[in-house]
């Protein structure tokens, strides 16, 4: 009995060191929250809603498009603005045009962005929570002429 007297006294010093070492590790680690989101041929996206958790480090959004036409006719992206810069943003990205996935280079009002993709083909971004507010007021939308009008939708976080 006195063995196992002291193979305890080994482990469980070692189990405790272990769980506060998991502890540590679940507060600093990322935390990062993936949302799919599809474009179709009908100019739609399928969701209009997207809810950031406040535990959520970082966002990634992938999104594929469903559809079979081009990117020329039917180009679907994911652009990411406050609710006040929507309407200036795709203003702008009319005059970035298509080589810039009618997306403004380098514009601060831009959170976050992927690229245009045709059909059968998908792109992803991810970008930190640190970029939003917990309660703010964000759309997400495609940046191809016209389209945001119906491709749009509301992100929260927190
Ligand atoms: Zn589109």
């Amino acid at each position: 009995m006195a063995g196992d007297v002291m193979i305890h006294s080994k482990i469980v010093p070692m189990l405790l060191t272990f769980a506060a070492l998991a502890g540590f590790s679940s507060i600093a680690s990322a935390k990062t929250c993936s949302f799919e989101l599809q474009g179709t041929d009908q100019m739609k996206y399928d969701k209009d809603a997207i809810a950031v958790g406040a535990d959520c480090t970082e966002v990634e959004i992938k999104l594929k498009h469903a559809g079979t036409l081009p990117k020329t006719s039917m180009g679907h992206n994911w652009v990411l603005t406050e609710g006040a810069d929507f309407q200036a943003v795709t203003t702008a990205g009319v005059t970035a045009g298509p080589d810039q996935n009618y997306t403004p280079k380098g514009d601060k009002r831009v959170i976050a962005s992927t690229k245009l993709v045709g059909g059968g083909e998908s792109t992803s971004v991810k970008f930190p929570t640190a970029k939003l507010k917990k309660g703010g007021d964000y759309i997400f939308f495609c940046s191809f002429p016209g389209h945001w009008a119906v491709m749009k939708g509301k992100l929260t976080y927190g």
